[in-house]
């Protein structure tokens, strides 16, 4: 742990100020190296390049295929030792970064929509990638993990169907039936999501699909598969575009599957496993999204101080940033922003003292309210900013985007809240509120009698609890 006077001197040093003393004070010194590089890293290779990338995109033969500043930056990261900087510390790839020096990492990289793909840091690969090296046999990480790990593939996610509530994912529908006289698996069934196959660099989709629909434990019906991309059978419709915005060159894409082949050595951990490695899969990428929002709003906010300051903008003559009412809009933003970044950071920090299971309310604590709250402060520096701050003339309503799909895109924030209300009576339950009350009510008893208040009116008397014995005084 570095002593008050380092940390001190860390606080006044960009972008470290940006942070609480008690995180600086945890960030180990390969950490702070780290982190000052990444800063760097996006700083003068993803923000100025913001424009560069949309006519990249705009100007190739297609918008589904990678442009070269992409390419270029990867290779760059690669060499600079900014890759895979997300990794746990079972790899040996791994920085060996704690999930709270990671978490300083992510919000830099989220200034910037796309900065975490240059580093090989961007969902879904960074969760397929731990999915891959926890339950894949060396053959299959050999074939379907090496490369995304190096950089040259990308993979999709699929779980999400229309026609059910995918949130609850015994839903889940896509049938998977094994053909024993080839040793394949067949596949029917329509898929929302998961990056475009039209972008040729997507190499895999991970399916998520029902196999045994008739066993009576629902835990146990489904099975994830690797699905190869330009398996016959596999076919993507269209892109889903969100709130207007395609996403390109990763996209979103909508699929069909009628009678497409897999071999069964494609299937991961075995048949039936979905739910138990969709469990494994619920670790700290879970929160990747709300770090990176954390840098988004960040930047939304600097684009509104610099509308305040701007000398072209002065209705009745003044700055914008000289109206108590924007003064006082400034400040709320501040506080929304540092707050959020708190509730991630001891999300993070929970994770790393009490592992990722005993994690479960912060990570959803972060998920339910990092995005709500973001997006509204977003919102507010879009408004600020005037009429320019609803168009492409900023990258404020893109931003604003990804706060609003993060609400729903790692499941819903309701499914979150249903799960966080739950566990809270659970909890309540579990350690004895009642038999609590119980007490406090024995105690006043005992109260009344030393005060010589025993026929005390009820005028005064609470009725928090039922009381089992009726033991009215
Ligand atoms: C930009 C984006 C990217 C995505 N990427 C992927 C991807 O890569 N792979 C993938 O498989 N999916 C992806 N998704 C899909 C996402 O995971 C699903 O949309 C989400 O899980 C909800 O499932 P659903 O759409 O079927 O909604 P439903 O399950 O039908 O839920 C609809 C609504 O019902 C309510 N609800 C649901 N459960 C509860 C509850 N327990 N308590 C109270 N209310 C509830 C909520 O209001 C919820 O929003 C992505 C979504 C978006 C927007």
């Amino acid at each position: 742990m570095a002593s008050n006077n380092d940390v001190a001197a860390l606080l006044e040093e960009v972008p470290f100020k940006n942070y609480p003393p008690w995180v600086v004070q945890k960030l180990r010194p390969q950490a702070v190296d780290l982190i000052r590089r990444v800063h760097k890293w996006v700083e003068n290779e993803c923000i100025p390049a913001e424009p560069i990338l949309k006519a990249q995109l705009a100007q190739g033969k297609s918008r589904w295929v990678t442009p070269p500043l992409i390419y270029e930056l990867r290779k760059k990261a690669k060499a600079q030792g900014l890759f895979n900087i997300f990794l746990p510390n079972h790899f040996k790839e791994s920085p060996g970064l704690t999930n709270l020096e990671y978490s300083c990492c992510a919000e830099l990289m989220g200034r910037v929509y796309w900065a975490a793909q240059t580093m090989n840091c961007h969902a879904p690969d960074t969760g397929n990638m731990e999915l891959l090296a926890k339950y894949c046999s060396e053959e299959q990480k050999q074939k379907w993990l090496k490369p995304l790990m190096d950089g040259e593939a990308f993979s999709a996610y699929s779980m999400t169907e229309p026609d059910v509530a995918s949130s609850d994912a015994t839903n889940i529908s896509c049938r998977l039936t094994l053909d024993k006289s080839t040793n394949e698996y067949v596949i029917n069934g329509r898929k929302l999501y998961g990056n475009v196959l039209w972008n040729d660099e997507v190499k895999f989709h991970i399916l998520m699909a029902c196999s045994d629909p008739g066993n009576p434990n629902p835990w146990r019906r489904h099975t994830m598969i690797i699905v190869p991309r330009d398996t016959p059978g596999h076919r993507q419709v269209r892109n889903l575009s969100i709130m207007g915005y395609d996403h390109a060159p990763d996209g979103h894409g909508e699929y069909i599957y009628e009678n497409a082949r897999v071999p069964a050595e494609n299937v991961i951990w075995g048949e039936g496993r979905a739910f138990d490695i969709a469990q494994g899969r619920l670790g700290p990428g879970r929160i990747h999204h709300c770090m990176r929002l954390v840098g988004q709003a960040e930047r939304a906010y600097e684009f509104a101080l610099l509308r305040c300051m701007d000398e072209r903008k002065k209705p009745r003559g003044r700055l914008i940033g000289s109206f108590d009412s924007n003064i006082e809009r400034i400040a709320q933003m501040r506080l929304e922003i540092d707050s959020m970044k708190l509730v991630v950071m001891n999300a993070a920090d929970t994770m790393d003292i009490r592992g990722n299971k005993a994690g479960r309310y912060v990570i959803a604590q972060s998920k339910i309210m990092v995005p709500e709250k973001l997006a509204a402060v977003i919102d507010d520096c879009m408004q600020m900013y005037g009429g320019q701050g609803l168009t492409q003339h900023t990258p404020l309503p893109e931003m604003w985007t990804y706060a609003r799909f993060v609400r729903l895109a790692d499941g819903p924030d309701a499914a979150h809240r249903h799960q966080v209300g739950r566990d809270q009576l659970k909890a309540a339950k579990k350690e004895n509120l009642v038999s609590k009350y119980e007490g406090y009510r024995d105690r006043e008893r005992d109260l009344r009698k030393l005060w010589k208040m025993e026929g005390l009116d009820d005028e005064f008397d609470w009725e928090y609890i039922p009381l089992a014995s009726s033991s009215k005084l």
